[in-house]
Formats: structure tokens, sequence, C-alpha cells
């Protein structure tokens, strides 16, 4: 096999920081194309483009990052992107490129070592990775050795297949591990002081724990990465792209974009001030910055 050049590497590691102690690396499945409307809901295009512009279809282009976590005991990875099991129609949609594997490899993380995955929640861009589909038409887990944790409540609503959202859930992503017991689904129990109500967090391992924040959907969570004086924050779809800082730019894709406008200020209120690192889950230019508010008062990333 030819060795990728460096340019590759750089395109196929998306970041790299430390936090603390941690060493914390942002991979890539790629990118794909969403329709640039539903990504920015009730904003009026007129607004919204000036930020990221669309193609001739409307579309704009996405990034799918996976973030890998080296605590110096464990190796944590949070999300896995859209995975090799999408049907040709939906490739042909989305014009993904299902390079999760090569980046890996390209930012020497060998999935063997990973001991946790996490999925902020289960649309098929955060979890499509978390099993292999082969060439013989078997399914395995892509990390063989790892826990998996997802929220129980996002599983039985991926199990509804509500008209709504069942396109988003595909079950080949979770079904096998749990049926296996490699996944632990969170609960109420798994949750401190609060239950699943506001703030209520949940500790995965030493410096790693998972907090509610709803509204994209009912149980999606963002990862605390938390080392030494330093926190960075893994928000899931609270904030997909660095474009929607704004509070009330939230998702047509949100069940609740009320309670996303909400959780947003929950979590800004802790985030600006500390000066947490926080990762966007589809940001491909910008997948991790510190935001700080402008003159206006409005939050906007660290250049
Ligand atoms: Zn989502």
């Amino acid at each position: 096999m030819p060795q990728s050049s460096s340019s590759d590497n750089k395109e196929l590691v998306r970041a790299r920081a430390t936090v603390g102690d941690f060493e914390l690396t942002v991979c890539t499945d790629g990118t794909y194309l969403l329709d640039g409307g539903a990504m920015f809901g009730v904003v009026p295009k007129t607004l919204w483009q000036k930020r990221i512009a669309p193609n001739p279809d409307n579309e704009i282009l996405l990034g799918l990052n996976s973030a890998v976590v080296r605590t110096g005991k464990q190796t944590v990875v949070i999300e896995t992107g859209i995975g090799n099991q999408q049907t040709p129609k939906m490739r042909e949609i989305f014009e993904n490129q299902e390079l999760l594997l090569k980046s890996y490899a390209a930012a020497g993380v060998d999935p063997d070592e990973v001991d946790i995955v996490i999925n902020t929640h289960l649309h098929f861009d955060h979890c499509g990775w978390n099993t292999t589909l082969h060439t013989d038409g078997s399914v395995t887990p892509t990390f063989r050795n790892a826990r998996y944790f997802a929220h129980a409540g996002e599983v039985a609503h991926g199990h509804l297949q509500l008209e709504r959202d069942r396109v988003s859930y595909l079950s080949p992503n979770y079904d096998p591990l749990i049926a296996s017991g490699q996944m632990t689904l969170l609960d109420a129990s798994f949750f401190a002081a609060g239950g699943t109500g506001v703030g209520a967090t949940a500790a995965i391992c030493p410096g790693i724990s998972v907090e509610l924040f709803p509204g994209h959907t009912a149980q999606m969570m963002g990862v605390h990465i938390e080392s030494g004086s330093e926190h960075a924050c893994y928000i899931g779809d609270l904030l997909p792209t660095a474009h929607h800082l704004e509070p009330t730019w939230v998702m047509g894709y949100d069940l609740d974009p009320l309670r996303s406008i909400e959780e947003r200020k929950r979590f800004y209120a802790r985030a600006i001030p500390e000066q947490w690192l926080v990762l966007f889950p589809h940001d491909h230019d910008t997948p991790m910055a510190r935001v700080v508010l402008n003159e206006k008062g409005k939050p906007v990333v660290v250049k």
C-alpha cells in the first residue's frame, strides 16, 4: 500500500490539542451534504448563507467529527460518523466518503486500543462506525475491545420508528451491540443528583462524563473531558457547527427547538466564563474552538 502523504494526513486528522494531561485528536469520517434550510430551521437563508454558502441544490458541506481522547489510562472515542452500512441511495444523497478508519490510521489510533465508545445520541451520522459491514455480509463491532455507551432513551426512541425521524435511526448501529452486551444503556439510575433532570451527569471513566442537553433529541448528551484545570466538551448536536452559536439558530431537525435554545444558554453560562474547548460534531473546518462573547454580546469562536 502506498504511504499516505503528510497533506493527506492533515486532511484526515482535523485537529489535535491537549486538555490537562489528556491528548485529544479529532478524526473524521469525511464530509456529507445536508439541506441548508433544514440545518438552520427558521433562520432565513439570506442570513445563514452569509456564514456558509450552499451549493446549487441548497446543500451545505458538513463534517463527521470523531473525537479520540487518550487519558493515559483509557482511550475514549466520542461519535463514530456515518459508517459503511448506508444504502446506495443514501450514499448518493449524502456523498459521504466512509473515511473514519483511514483517519484513525493517519492519527495513529488503533481501533483495538479503544476502551470506551460514547454516542451522544443515535442518529445515523453519530454512530455509523459502531459496527462494520464486511464483504461477506457479516457485521462486527468496529472497536472489539471497547465498552459502548448510549442513552437508553435514544434506543427506545429509535425503536419506535416514528414517521418524524425514523430515517435517522438505523438499528444495525446499536442493536447487535445491545444483544451481545457490549453496549451499556445509560438510564436515570446512572445519572447523579437530579436523575435525568437539568444538569444531570454520569461518570464514564476518570475525567470523562456525560450530561443531558435535551432539545435536538429528548436524551441527547454532551461529553465532558476534564483534566487538571482544563475542560473540553463535545457538545453533540446542541451546536452542530461553529456557525450555529447564535442561541436561536437551532436546526429544523431538533425535536424541541425551544429547549435547545434554553440548553444553549445553560451551556454558555459555564463554557464561556470557564473557557471550555468546545467540540462541534459537524464542523469540518472548525472542529473545536473556545467561545467568547463579542462586543454585541453574541457568542463567537476565538479565531
Ligand atoms: Zn442528530
